[in-house]
């Protein structure tokens, strides 16, 4: 089984060539750090991967959690890993060093978390939802709050969820119908269901401190009338310490085709006992709170996606140098050595795919989690509100490129296993199954494709998009050589139509009835993904080129070559696939729109 869980030649090359992630360490936040504290962190984070979490990935696979005896139960690996992620200070890595935190940027706690989704996303699920739930309760509920919740959070004691999705409203969370009846006593009495909440219940902490959007009685209809509540799995006492059962019931567990060991929880509240609710900040203003979490957990089921699929790219990279089959066409001696397959144009092909729509879903993940760093710390105000903007408008392309990509790039992996890929004896079957999980959770990527297209393009009057294109074109002109000036040419071209396309569908959005302008909102969502993909091949090859100029060790001379090459496939087979998009767009093609139910 292939070794590597992210590539470190290929960090080093994406954190410190393309990115300059050691000009972080500028910054007063940052100062106590340098490239060596970073891959410290990094060794750090590799070797738990590797020893606690991928030990027992597919293990958790196999064996589901059960709920037996009034608890749910399962392979007691699962806690060991947990506990070592929080020990080891990853939940409350970015926080600050007052609340136990290692102040560490953005950047290199995604490229940590990179490891931990590659080696066991199931298991790596329980921390990652709390870190994000303790970032609400940071920037959001009282002092009280933090002070009974975020600490045993960071410290892993706590674990965390986020408790939105009710069976009559996943996508449309307008429709949500939970329930909090204020009382004299401060709580609110919470009464609803909520389903597919991950990580809702287990034995692995001492509380689960679930976030649920609820609303409170009398409240406007719609989105905006739901309110956020800390909804803990047991009271806590006047020490702080978890005492009195909530009114929190486990209905059911729910059994997946992947992501098998998470928790997937049906829940009931205020079922059989009264449930108390902590409201957080405002009334009415939880749908704002929780799109925080929401915005940080999409680029982070991005980059989940791309770890995924990078580790099926990895091992069936493995296994094509290993396993021999055939010899090339021009070989008609049947008494030869059979070649091991990578030798076979077609195979290379698969692995090429993989690790162009990979590679460059990191770089683009690695990017978003830049501008997270700079929208919090850059020194200048203009460039923090800059970076935000952007951001903004890119995360619905950073959740939705990779998680589209990912399942892909696993998909090819297991054919180039063949028949052993389809098989349970080998890892690759199972990081699709985990992946595919991607496109549909933190909001399906339909939803983001309306997000981009109905929202994020036209705000604050296409501001975000034109400083997008400003930072495509700064990196156009670095281009160093013929042939990355080439793919340079092509993705100027392609970025120009693009406007136009863009254009010309807001003039349509501002006259048509909004259904037809976005029907076919995934399509742009693809044209866009694949430009800004396309931009971080041109990233890479520029600074790839730009080494090779100089003296290199052979190891880096195909690492470079390889990085070429890649860009070469994106540019050569990716990026021209757009035509069809941009045509779609253009024509405003009413296919879908016009097809009606009784047709099908
Ligand atoms: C394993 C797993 C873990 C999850 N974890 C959590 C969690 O921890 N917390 C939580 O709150 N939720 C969680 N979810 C729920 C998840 O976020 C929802 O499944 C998702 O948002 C989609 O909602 P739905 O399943 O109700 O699908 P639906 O909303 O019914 O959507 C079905 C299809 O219709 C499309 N569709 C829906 N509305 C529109 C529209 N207006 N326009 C165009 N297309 C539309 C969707 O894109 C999708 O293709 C999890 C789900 C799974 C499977």
């Amino acid at each position: 089984m292939a070794d590597t869980l992210l590539d470190r030649r290929d960090l080093a090359f994406q954190l410190y060539e393309v990115l300059d992630t050691e000009s972080l360490n500028e910054r007063e936040r940052f100062s106590d750090h340098s490239r060596e504290t970073f891959d410290a962190v990094f060794d750090t984070a590799e070797r738990i991967a590797r020893e606690q979490f991928a030990s027992h990935n597919s293990l958790a696979d196999r064996e589901e959690p059960r709920f037996e005896d009034g608890k749910v139960t399962m392979r007691p690996e699962v806690k060991a890993a947990v506990e070592a992620y929080a020990e080891a200070g990853f939940i409350a890595g970015r926080y600050d060093y007052d609340l136990g935190g290692m102040q560490l940027p953005e950047t290199v706690m995604t490229a940590c978390n990179g490891f931990f989704m590659a080696a066991n996303p199931s298991t790596a699920g329980y921390p990652f939802l709390t870190t994000a739930a303790a970032n609400v309760i940071r920037t959001f509920g009282s002092r009280e709050q933090q002070d009974w919740f975020l600490q045993p959070m960071l410290e892993g004691r706590f674990t965390g969820t986020m408790a939105l999705t009710e069976p009559q409203a996943g996508s449309s969370l307008a429709d949500l119908r939970t329930s909090a009846k204020p009382t004299d006593e401060g709580h609110y009495l919470i009464k609803g269901a909520k389903i597919y909440i991950s990580g809702g219940e287990h034995e692995l902490s001492d509380n689960i401190v679930n976030l649920v959007l609820a609303r409170i009685h009398g409240a406007p209809p719609g989105v905006k009338g739901i309110s956020m509540f800390i909804v803990p799995k047991y009271r806590l006492g006047a020490d702080g310490n978890p005492g009195e059962r909530n009114g929190v019931g486990l209905a059911g567990l729910i059994h997946k085709l992947g992501y098998r060991g998470t928790t997937s929880t049906a829940l009931s509240f205020g079922d059989d006992a009264d449930c108390h609710g902590y409201l957080v900040g405002e009334p009415h203003q939880g749908l704002k709170y929780m799109f925080q979490m929401m915005n940080e957990a999409r680029v982070g089921v991005g980059f989940g996606a791309a770890a995924i699929g990078y580790r099926g790219y990895q091992h069936s990279l493995e296994y094509a140098r290993d396993r021999r089959q055939g010899r090339p066409p021009s070989e008609k001696d049947p008494t030869t050595e059979p070649v091991p397959i990578i030798q076979h144009a077609d195979v290379r092909r698969m692995l090429l795919a993989q690790k162009s729509w990979m590679e460059g879903a990191l770089a683009l993940c690695f990017y978003g989690a830049r501008l997270m760093d700079d929208s919090h710390t850059h020194p200048d105000e203009a460039q923090r509100h800059q970076a935000r903007q952007l951001l903004d408008l890119l995360t619905p392309v950073i959740k939705a490129w990779p998680s589209e990509y990912g399942p892909k790039a696993n998909d090819l992996a297991i054919q180039v296993y063949g028949g052993a890929g389809y098989t349970r004896e080998y890892p690759v079957e199972q990081c699709w199954r985990d992946n595919r999980l991607n496109p549909i959770h933190e909001g399906t990527n339909g939803i983001q494709a309306m997000d981009l297209l109905g929202r994020k393009v036209w705000q604050g009057n296409g501001e975000a998009i034109q400083q997008l294109f400003g930072a495509i074109q700064a990196d156009l002109q670095e281009a160093p050589d013929e042939r990355c000036r080439q793919w340079a040419y092509s993705l100027s071209e392609t970025l120009q139509q693009a406007g136009k396309v863009t254009q010309s569908l807001g003039q349509a959005l501002a006259q048509e009835p909004p259904e037809k302008g976005l029907a076919n909102a995934s399509v742009y969502l693809r044209l866009f993904g694949h430009i800004c993909v396309a931009w971080m091949w041109l990233r890479q090859a520029n600074a790839a080129t730009q080494a090779l100029a100089g003296e290199v060790s052979s190891a880096d001379e195909a690492f470079y070559q390889g990085k070429l090459q890649a860009a070469q496939y994106f540019f050569h087979w990716e990026l021209p696939t757009v035509a069809q998009d941009l045509v779609l767009l253009q024509n405003r093609d009413d296919t879908c729109y016009a097809m009606r139910d009784e047709w099908f």
